[in-house]
């Protein structure tokens, strides 16, 4: 007996009709690539996307078709969310920071019908026009003031928008159907595409809102630092819609000063970005003597954060850290930090060591831990292993079938190593990849980081496993210090004691001016495997 309760598809079209009808007024703010502020409520976003989705129609733009942006976080592309997900096209978000090669491979895996981007990637658009044929309109996010010159055929988004009426239903589209797409920015071989339903993109948004989540309302004022073009931000344009929370989006200028100023002038509650983001915000903010005076908490994942950071934020400057950790894969959420009520009363010590882990699953999101046999291991916070997660919002195949089936059981590996403690906590202990396995143990390289993060002369700090004739291999840590900072390879390698393992302590430190990072913000370690294979420890 089936029960007897409507059979409305979840669909994203109706997360943008809400905003309108509840929260109409509720501000969109976003800083512009034209160089101003510019800001509008949910009513006007929902009227233009409708003008935009019958200027989809008007190009030809089929359901399933891939709409494909190479955008900052802004209004435009807000709108292209709602007009390509709501007709039942798909929206296609490319990270402009891939390689171009990288891009062009993307762009033509997907089939990108059309193709919006802001100025700032008009130099990278003259490179792709000529490789990604398939593309039948190339439509730069301006008005015609704005328009570049040149050899392109480009079109004006503020043209497309306005030549065409807001008379526009959003048609009722089958749940399961396709509405966004974004490659992974594997490091190793070609991208590939997770494929988001409607279905799991709102099941997503409404687990995202949740107190134990990020604890969005409508009193909040959202700004995701992540990009759109990052796994949609997280979330956050569907999310704050869901719950009418108003939104600021920064644009291209990701900068500390430029960060802190919108906070403040806008009055952000809540925040969102990877680790090296908050480094530059939080350098600005302690050098200028600046505090945060609205901004009550911050997301931060993407990679682990450094305990140190969730320390600054918190002591310092009152800001609550969400630790949350996820992947593409997973749309992106799969677990936040918050504490449960036996906690609050723990020492402040426990608590904080509590913190930095990446938290327990949302519920929508089942996790279990497995040795390299398949057999599951205990959730006893001490035992370590394969980590495979399963639920209605992560992937269950790429796109297009890319490298078969990746799915084991039922199962999606996420390639992590492990802990699961018995109250749901999971903390990394590493990407299996970037474990370093010395004399058949395993080091976690993710801990040596945190610890040198915490040394007060390190800016950043990342740890590789290089060759060693006895133990295989052996940490080798990788500092870049702040400016003005001195500090010797011997006291960096004594600050470990205590810290850490005795036999985890690494065997030689080197110095570097910059740390290279992935398109999306993490520590590039196969660039620095490579920078360092020939490097000869002391201790060979
Ligand atoms: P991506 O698909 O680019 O978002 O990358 C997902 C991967 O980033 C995960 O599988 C983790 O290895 C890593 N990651 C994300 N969040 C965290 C976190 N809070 N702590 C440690 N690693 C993280």
């Amino acid at each position: 007996m089936h029960g007897l309760m409507m059979d409305m598809p979840l669909s994203i079209a109706a997360l943008i009709q809400h905003a309108d009808r509840h929260h109409g007024d509720t501000e969109i703010v976003s800083r512009t690539v034209e160089g101003h502020l510019h800001r509008y409520g949910y009513s006007d976003a929902h009227r233009r996307a409708r003008q935009l989705a019958n200027a989809l129609r008007a190009l030809g733009v089929k359901p399933h078709d891939r709409v494909g942006t190479l955008a900052w976080n802004g209004y435009r592309h807000f709108e292209i969310y709602y007009a390509a997900s709501g007709s039942g096209a798909v929206v296609h978000t490319i990270n402009p920071r891939l390689f171009p090669e990288q891009i062009t491979y993307i762009v033509n895996h997907a089939d990108d019908a059309v193709l919006f981007f802001d100025l700032t990637f008009l130099p990278l658009v003259e490179k792709l026009a000529p490789l990604c044929r398939g593309v039948r309109a190339w439509i730069a996010m301006t008005d015609r003031a704005h328009m570049p010159g040149g050899g392109l055929d480009l079109l004006c988004y503020e043209e497309l928008v306005d030549s065409h009426s807001d008379d526009y239903r959003w048609p009722e589209i089958d749940e399961r159907s396709a509405a966004g797409l974004c490659y992974t920015s594997g490091t190793t071989g070609n991208p590939k595409g997770v494929l988001y339903s409607h279905r799991s993109t709102v099941l997503h948004a409404y687990g995202a809102s949740l107190p134990d989540a990020l604890n969005l309302s409508a009193r909040d004022v959202v700004l995701p630092v992540v990009p759109m073009f990052h796994v949609n931000a997280w979330g956050l344009p569907y999310a704050a819609p869901l719950v009418g929370a108003k939104l600021v989006f920064p644009g291209a200028q990701l900068d500390g000063a430029s960060l802190h100023g919108l906070f403040e002038a806008e009055k952000v509650t809540c925040s969102a970005g990877v680790p090296t983001i908050w480094l530059g915000l939080l350098n600005h903010v302690k050098s200028q003597g600046q505090r945060f005076t609205t901004l009550e908490r911050t997301v931060i994942g993407g990679s682990a954060c450094p305990p140190a950071m969730i320390r600054t934020f918190e002591d310092d400057y009152r800001v609550r850290v969400l630790h949350a950790w996820g992947m593409s894969e997973m749309s992106p959420l799969g677990t936040v930090n918050t504490f449960k009520a036996k906690h609050l009363a723990l020492p402040k010590a426990q608590r904080d060591a509590l913190q930095n882990s990446q938290g327990r699953p949302i519920f929508g999101v089942d996790m279990k831990i497995v040795d390299d046999e398949g057999k599951e291991l205990p959730r006893d916070g001490k035992a370590f292993g394969n980590l495979l997660v399963r639920g209605p919002w992560i992937c269950s195949s790429y796109f297009k079938d890319e490298g078969g089936d990746p799915l084991r059981e039922g199962w999606f590996p996420t390639g992590d190593v492990a802990t699961l403690d018995p109250d749901g906590y999971m903390q990394i202990t590493d990407r299996s990849k970037d474990v370093i396995k010395s004399g058949g143990e395993w080091i976690s390289s993710i801990d040596l980081e945190n610890a040198a993060m915490a040394h007060p002369a390190v800016a950043e700090a990342a740890v590789i496993g290089v060759a060693h004739p006895k133990w295989d291999e052996r940490p080798l840590l990788v500092v870049m210090r702040k400016p003005g900072e001195s500090v010797s390879r011997e006291a960096l390698l004594q600050f470990f004691e205590g810290r850490v393992a005795k036999w985890w302590i690494p065997d030689d430190v080197v110095f570097v001016d910059q740390i290279p990072h992935t398109a999306t913000g993490k520590i590039l370690k196969t660039k620095l495997r490579e920078q360092f294979r020939d490097h000869r420890l002391s201790t060979a």
